[in-house]
């Protein structure tokens, strides 16, 4: 049976999530190591990105979502102070945008945890609900970890493109039969996806990411999927992922604001923070159950 409901069922609707990985610096020293003053330069541009975004969506009126580093907390507190204060949700990035799989052992990957999460309380005065892990991969005993302190969702990978989900726990790898899934745990699983991340399309990082896409064709690509969703799917959430020092040059800026009035144009089209989402489907949800493949 399709986990799909009809576009034209009575509560079809769409949510939109903006989201940023405000990366800054971190991205270049941490997991590449680097010491160089351009790609130094490259990070610290992310703060006039960030500027940008928020000055468009404080002209909108938009929540979302921003995935801070602590060491851009520690380094552009100014600008991390305006994500707070105009009301943005905050959630964990790592310190120096450390992998959880490069740590040595579980103490290693502890102490990186509670240093970030103390950063962004710092920051903001709450404890972070939400997760996205730097680089893209995290295994079983990281979400162990965000379950044991209090974390509600992760959004570090999608096997529903745009339904949110539960995480699992005890998979079983296998190459000589059927993979063993594990069983479902409570935290929330939102969307995360390349082809929703500005990333691979518009960052220049030497041999491995060559993008320098034009914005015309990352809108196609993103407003295809977003139409696909209404239009097919008919109910679901839109989870955008986004760098300030990718998606802040003026073209792309552009490119984000006719996004934004295209979504913001259809029928039954609203804009939440992931953290609201997440509260929306633990509602509704319980790990294990069939809910969970609807909003
Ligand atoms: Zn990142």
């Amino acid at each position: 049976m399709s986990p799909e409901r009809p576009p034209d069922a009575p509560d079809s609707r769409v949510t939109v999530c903006l989201s940023f990985d405000f990366d800054a610096i971190s991205i270049w020293t941490g997991p590449r190591g680097s010491r160089s003053p351009n790609l130094t330069a490259r990070g610290e541009f992310s703060t006039i990105g960030a500027h940008r975004l928020l000055d468009l969506l404080d002209e909108r009126s938009l929540p979302s979502t921003w995935f801070i580093p602590g060491h851009t907390i520690d380094t552009f507190g100014d600008v991390c102070a305006r994500v707070v204060s105009d009301g943005h949700e905050v959630g964990y990035h790592g310190y120096c945008h450390e992998a959880p799989s490069s740590k040595r052992d579980e103490a290693d990957e502890r102490a990186i945890l509670t240093r970030s999460m103390d950063c962004l309380e710092r920051l903001s005065g709450s404890t972070p609900v939400g997760h996205r892990v730097p680089g893209g991969n995290c295994g079983d005993r990281w979400i162990g970890l965000l379950i044991e302190h209090g974390f509600s969702y992760d959004s570090s990978m999608a096997r529903n493109d745009y339904a949110p989900t539960w995480c699992r726990l005890g998979d079983v790898p296998t190459t000589d039969g059927p993979h063993q899934f594990g069983g479902e745990v409570d935290l929330v699983q939102l969307p995360f996806d390349w082809i929703l991340d500005d990333w691979p399309y518009f960052s220049y990082d030497g041999p491995t990411v060559q993008g320098l896409r034009t914005p015309d064709h990352v809108y196609d690509v993103w407003s295809a999927e977003f139409d696909y969703l209404c239009d097919r799917v008919g109910s679901g959430v839109f989870v955008l992922t986004m760098h300030p020092q990718c998606i802040g040059r003026g073209s792309r800026m552009l490119m984000l604001e006719r996004l934004i009035d295209h979504m913001a144009s259809q029928p039954s089209v609203t804009f939440a923070t992931m953290a609201a989402v997440a509260d929306e489907f633990r509602a509704a949800a319980k790990p294990g159950d069939q809910a969970n493949r609807r909003l």
